[in-house]
């Protein structure tokens, strides 16, 4: 039986004129809708008191298992309103799935990728004034879990909260979508062969904090990693798969080595690749033969991919004190293709043959 996600209403939504304020210039990550999905977990009564409440602060016990030991996952993922009004999702299952596998490697409950699938359209249901209508623009989605006993002992907490909060997101690029520069970190790896990699769990981007301010303090706007054993192959970034396009028209993406985590953007790309007349390949790439490829012109795109940004072009790679200028510095023409094709089946412009949609 299926958790009920009922909504109980918002003693004080706010008024339309303060959420036209809102959303004609929402950024990303900083304004919230007026509603949560919540639901409980403990290990006596399974999941229970799911419902859709007003949207606020909780009140957390110091002793609380997350703020010391981090037992939590979460997940990313947008709302899109199309041309008639209509609201969907982007493989929302891709997520609910991934949700499952992260909370297994948390030790945390699973949480049934139905009830995640109505904690989200039941949100959204309850917040759909607040999805952005114009532009690519989007409301973003972010369902996590987390443990929410009071208990200093280390084990897998008895009491475990689920959330789902949902903020309205401008367009990633708000100026044209622009290259960026990226920093390959010989100093830190985001994840290792057993652990978290895989997993969307909030310790592996804390632990990537400090890679990105090395990238900062090189100019750079993000971060390449490289394996942890070997430090030579090509993982992903902080937030971002990573794809190479080379001139024999391979689309090549590092294969899943346990410590990549399995973007919903990278699939979708893999799957759209035959009709860019590319052949999709899933393997290990080295850091030195990237650098190479780039080198020769073998390489002839670069690019990350993922939920927030969908598409973003590499145009530069800076290791140590070299720099590796990609396509021109500018943006590849079957990146933008690609990028495009993504948006145009998100946003309902193109017809969504594969059942992406829901
Ligand atoms: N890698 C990492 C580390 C991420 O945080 C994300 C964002 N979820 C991605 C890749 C891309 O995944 P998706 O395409 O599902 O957003």
């Amino acid at each position: 039986m299926s958790l009920p996600f009922e909504l109980r209403a918002n003693p004080r939504p706010r008024s339309d004129a303060e959420r036209a304020a809102i959303m004609a210039d929402p950024g990303f990550g900083l304004n919230f809708t007026d509603h949560m999905a919540v639901a409980t977990w403990t290990s006596a009564d399974g999941w229970h008191d799911s419902a859709i409440v007003p949207y606020g602060p909780f009140s957390i016990d110091p002793a609380t298992a997350v703020l010391h030991y981090a037992q939590e996952v979460f997940e990313g993922l947008k709302a899109y309103q199309h041309a008639d009004g209509s609201v969907w999702l982007f493989r929302p299952e891709k997520n609910a799935e991934r949700f499952v596998r992260s909370a297994n490697r948390l030790a945390l409950p699973v949480l049934e990728p139905d009830d995640f699938l109505g904690s989200i359209e039941a949100l959204v249901a309850a917040d759909a004034a607040w999805v952005p209508s114009t532009g690519e623009q989007s409301l973003y989605l972010r369902p996590f879990m987390f443990a929410s006993e009071a208990f200093l002992g280390v084990r897998a907490a008895r009491r475990v909260t689920y959330c789902c909060i949902a903020s309205p997101a401008g367009p990633y690029f708000a100026g044209g979508v622009n290259p960026v520069k990226i920093w390959v970190s010989m100093t830190y790896t985001r994840a290792a062969s057993g652990g978290t990699g895989a997993a969307k769990c909030g310790g592996n981007y804390a632990a990537s904090l400090i890679a990105q301010q090395e990238a900062a303090e090189h100019g750079c706007d993000q971060v390449m990693f490289a394996d942890a054993a070997e430090h030579q192959w090509l993982e992903e970034l902080g937030g971002m798969n990573v794809y190479l396009i080379t001139a024999d028209h391979e689309l090549i993406t590092p294969e899943l080595s346990g410590s990549i985590l399995e973007g919903v953007t990278r699939d979708s790309i893999l799957d759209l690749a035959k009709e860019f007349g590319l052949t999709p390949v899933e393997r290990r790439v080295s850091v030195p033969e990237l650098l190479e490829g780039i080198g020769s012109g073998f390489v002839t795109e670069l690019f990350a991919c993922g939920t927030a940004a969908v598409i973003t072009p590499i145009g530069e790679l800076h290791l140590r004190d070299d720099v590796y200028t990609v396509a021109g510095g500018g943006t590849g023409e079957i990146t933008t293709a690609l990028r495009n094709t993504l948006l145009d089946i998100q946003y309902g412009r193109a017809e969504d043959s594969r059942g992406w949609l829901t």
